[in-house]
């Protein structure tokens, strides 16, 4: 709500006559009413003009930027998934109970649970993609594709790296002394 005697502002470059506060200006100190005298989307259209030539002008710093900016578009994702992760479950059981034979339905059941498994699978999937762990061939037949296995799903990052055949076998293995 503005308050009606809000003082109007007119901003220097396109002209247009705007309420003088923060919402159509930026901050500023030093400016008449306490703000810039440029209105806001002037200055981000001048920010990313500045953006634009500085980019074309160099190049080689471009990647580097593009780069961090992908990391904050990343970041920005993970936030997301984060503040919304109650939805998105909701959303993924509601798709389950639809079609309860479906894959999906038998995995996020199993997913429910067993909470410490999935939770121990998270770590060792964040751990390999900061490359804090090193995956390797199935200890068994020396295929490349392995999966990581637990002894003891309490020691979320100490594994045995085998091959799904292998890892099925092993798992079949346990049940039987079990
Ligand atoms: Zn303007
Ligand atoms: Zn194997
Ligand atoms: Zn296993």
């Amino acid at each position: 709500m503005l308050a009606h005697d809000t003082p109007l502002k007119r901003c220097t470059k396109c002209g247009r006559e705007l309420p003088a506060t923060t919402d159509f200006f930026r901050r500023s100190s030093g400016g008449l009413h306490g703000v810039q005298a440029r209105c806001i989307d002037c200055t981000r259209a001048h920010n990313r003009e500045y953006q634009r030539r500085y980019n074309a002008e160099h190049p080689e710093t471009n990647a580097e930027w593009r780069e961090r900016n992908h990391n904050k578009v990343l970041e920005k994702g993970r936030r997301y998934h984060a503040k919304h992760r109650e939805s998105i479950n909701a959303r993924r059981r509601a798709r389950s109970q639809a079609d309860p034979s479906s894959p999906r339905a038998s995995r996020d059941l199993w997913n429910e649970q067993n909470p410490e498994k999935v939770a121990a699978y998270l770590m060792v999937r964040k751990a390999v993609n900061r490359g804090e762990l090193i995956k390797h061939p199935c200890e068994v037949c020396g295929g490349e594709k392995a999966e990581a296995h637990h002894d003891d799903y309490s020691r979320p990052l100490d594994v045995r790296w085998l091959c799904r055949a292998h890892h099925v076998a092993h798992h079949m293995k346990e049940a039987d002394r079990g």
